[in-house]
């Protein structure tokens, strides 16, 4: 029987959970054996109690559960060959020849370097002692495949990741909480929302809720921000507006690279020589990433889990690493690859200030 691993990886997002589920189920129902691998990479390279078999009833209700229910964590050995060689030694032990991967572009980018070294990972071990010729044989092969799970919606090459739209909601859930109380007192909220690399939280939460200004790191704002956003909720203010939200991505900064805080937007808005607005700070932090998954997420988690294991299945030696996507509303596999290369390009664009490049890789054109 084919024995495929499971494991959650990096940042924890609702819907990984509906991920588990939905390969465990889709891997035993095509007769296939599934080992759940906890704490990410951190079990891969521990291996024994972090590598335990799953059977159908195992992830019952997993769907309406939030985060990652096998765990998922930072490993700082995984990023080196030696504690590559433990994984891999770990795997032949285990019998597992294909792993499903959910995680961000860090874990899938270690996941495809795992791949690669893979023969030279097993020879090494042959040579070394800590496997036989005889164990390494049936592994000659490792198949990988990625699934994005990731609040952000930062991945390039997938209109949305497992998790973005639950955070999106839960952002503009507690907007909606915020501008109750800022409308009471006609008062001013900066909420800072994630995002580090990834202005798409930001951007759609101020779409969504009708916020005043949003700040994000792909686009700065013109050098004159300053005035063009208190000349704008001046504006508002005039026709009656008794609230006023600015929505601040955490990696926001200005045309120069300087970062922009929520500190220098309130003490813009609560000068006492410009619109003087009692003005408060709300960090909305990890309640982004907590709380169980949306429809939309638990509905992607379940189609892309079930895409993974026939991705697996269908996989040949010359099948570069996939990673399972949405586009246009249809379930894709696509090179898991390139999409990292694209995705890290944003981040360089940002760095490199050529904020035209990082809107056109982002495909966000439209909100110009
Ligand atoms: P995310 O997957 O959310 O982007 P990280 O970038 O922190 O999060 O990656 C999660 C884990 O994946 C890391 O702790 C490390 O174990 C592994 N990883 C990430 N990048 C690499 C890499 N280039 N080579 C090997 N392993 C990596």
């Amino acid at each position: 029987k084919r024995r495929i691993g499971m494991m959650t990886s990096g940042g924890d997002s609702p819907g990984m959970n509906g991920a588990i589920r939905a390969v465990v189920r889709t891997a035993i129902d095509a007769g296939c054996e599934v080992y759940c691998i906890y704490e990410g990479y951190e079990g891969l390279v521990k291996g024994k109690d972090f590598i335990r078999k799953f059977e159908w009833p195992f992830v019952r209700g997993w769907l309406s559960e939030g985060g990652t229910l096998i765990g998922t964590a930072r490993c700082m050995e995984f990023y080196e060959r030696p504690g590559r060689l433990l994984g891999a030694k770990n795997m032949v032990l285990n019998g597992i020849d294909a792993l499903i991967i959910c995680g961000g572009d860090g874990s899938l980018t270690g996941a495809d370097k795992f791949r690669a070294e893979w023969p030279g990972l097993l020879e090494e071990l042959v040579q070394t002692g800590e496997l036989t010729a005889e164990q390494t044989k049936p592994f000659k092969h490792l198949n990988i495949v990625g699934l994005v799970g990731s609040i952000d919606n930062d991945m390039s090459g997938t209109d949305a990741t497992i998790g973005c739209y639950s955070a999106l909601g839960r952002i503009c859930e507690m907007v909606d909480y915020i501008e109750a109380t800022a409308s009471s007192h006609s008062r001013a909220f900066v909420i800072e929302v994630m995002g580090r690399h990834c202005g798409w939280l930001a951007l759609m939460a101020g779409v969504a809720t009708g916020a005043d200004f949003v700040f994000i790191p792909e686009k700065p704002r013109a050098e004159n921000w300053k005035e063009e956003m208190c000349g704008l909720i001046a504006e508002h203010r005039k026709f009656g507006k008794r609230k006023t939200i600015v929505i601040v991505a955490e990696g926001a900064h200005d045309q120069d690279g300087g970062k922009i805080t929520c500190e220098m937007i309130k003490d813009l808005l609560a000068d006492k020589k410009g619109l003087a607005l009692d003005t408060r700070i709300t960090t909305l932090g990890h309640v982004q990433r907590g709380g169980t998954a949306c429809a939309y997420d638990r509905m992607i988690a379940t189609l892309q889990g079930v895409e993974a294991v026939k991705a697996v299945l269908d996989a040949t030696p010359d099948t570069p690493t996939p990673f399972i996507a949405i586009n246009e509303n249809k379930i894709t596999r696509k090179p898991l690859v390139q999409a990292v290369i694209d995705t890290k390009e944003v981040a360089k664009a940002i760095e490199a200030r050529d904020f035209k490049k990082a809107m056109g890789l982002r495909d966000t054109e439209f909100i110009d």
